[in-house]
């Protein structure tokens, strides 16, 4: 992500921030501008869950302008969105679903900044994409995607829950920011690759997406996790079926993408150590030579130098890697198809 200055005194403010600390001004998310603008204190363009959400998101010009929240105040676009939400009694849900409509704004402005669609369900009644924030702690809820919506299990805003999942299912990294690239991963499947000509090259890449999904995961489930997917994955859960692995890949090339902007946008370059480090991006350079390689092998390169220092600072922390994942040649060359599909939308 970028960094976004105060219109009014030029100091730093940041994307979620209502209000520049330094000189006071009001602050706004403009999504048409992708820019944070100085409004009047009482703006009433404002987005109605700007309590409730935090949200410091303008209205869209666009269609989702006229979705109204259950409070009945307009809402902007990311969290016009959102088709269900917690009771506004249930207080420990409704402080999970402010935290998911953080990440969630992070997640629109991040796709628009790419140029990928954001068709509201409104919209489009049959493709269109939902999301349906849930609290598991009143009913069952599944993390998932079905037909473009997006289903999120706001117990995992809470840090102890999360972490014991993310032991017990022996992942390195679990957030809902990455929950919500994996989730709507499935969708831009659905959108941008299913009965469209990438549909070959993807089955080529990723497999057969036509193996029954339900047994895939059973089986999945069923066995140790061994290493054997080290060299082909990203993760051991992209192993479970086609689906997932274009689902995790694209969650991770969005990782890759706004980590190496933002670390651009702040003038972050690694420089050393002195070692040959694009050894390490060996991607399998012979297949699609197409005009999106090039800008994708300069992503690469960088995110492996950047990835490397930033675990290493970490591990200077005492923490755990930030970035606890390996990119092997096939999985870039996976990564690469997700670029060039998600490039020729433009
Ligand atoms: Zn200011
Ligand atoms: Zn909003
Ligand atoms: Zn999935």
């Amino acid at each position: 992500m970028r960094a976004f200055a105060c219109g009014t005194c030029r100091s730093l403010v940041f994307f979620d921030n209502d209000r520049c600390l330094t000189c006071g001004s009001s602050l706004a998310y403009d999504r048409g501008r992708q820019d944070l603008v100085v409004v009047a204190a009482d703006e009433p363009r404002r987005c109605a869950n700007r309590v409730i959400a935090n949200c410091n998101w303008l209205l869209d010009d666009g269609p989702s302008a006229v979705a109204t929240g259950s409070a009945g105040g307009r809402l902007c676009g990311s969290c016009a969105l959102t088709r269900t939400r917690p009771a506004d009694d249930d207080l420990a849900g409704m402080a999970a679903f402010a935290l998911a409509e953080g990440a969630k704004r992070r997640l629109v402005y991040q796709l628009d900044h790419i140029g990928l669609p954001t068709t509201p369900r409104a919209v489009d009644p049959e493709h269109g994409l939902a999301f349906d924030l849930l609290s598991s702690v009143a009913e069952p809820v599944t993390t998932g995607h079905a037909s473009g919506v997006v289903t999120i299990d706001l117990a995992e805003g809470d840090d102890p829950h999360r972490e014991a999942l993310r032991v017990q299912l022996a992942e390195p990294y679990r957030t809902m920011l990455g929950h919500l690239r994996h989730e709507i991963g499935h969708w831009y499947w659905d959108v941008l690759v299913d009965g469209t000509p990438f549909l070959d090259r993807f089955r080529e890449l990723f497999g057969n997406e036509q193996r029954d999904y339900a047994e895939a995961l059973q089986e999945h489930y069923g066995k140790p996790p061994g290493i054997d997917w080290m060299d082909t994955h990203v993760s051991h859960y992209a192993a479970a079926h086609p689906w997932e692995d274009w689902a995790e890949t694209f969650a991770h090339y969005l990782h890759i993408r706004d980590t190496t902007e933002t670390a651009a946008a702040w003038g972050v370059r690694v420089g050393g150590p002195d070692l040959d480090l694009s050894l390490a991006s060996n991607a399998n350079l012979d297949v699609e030579p197409d005009e999106h390689v090039a800008t994708f092998e300069e992503l690469a390169q960088s995110w492996i130098a950047l990835e490397m220092a930033l675990n290493a600072l970490n591990r200077s922390m005492g923490k755990d890697d930030l970035y606890p994942f390996r990119l092997t040649p096939a999985v870039l060359t996976k990564m690469r198809f997700v670029h060039v599909v998600v490039t020729s939308v433009r």
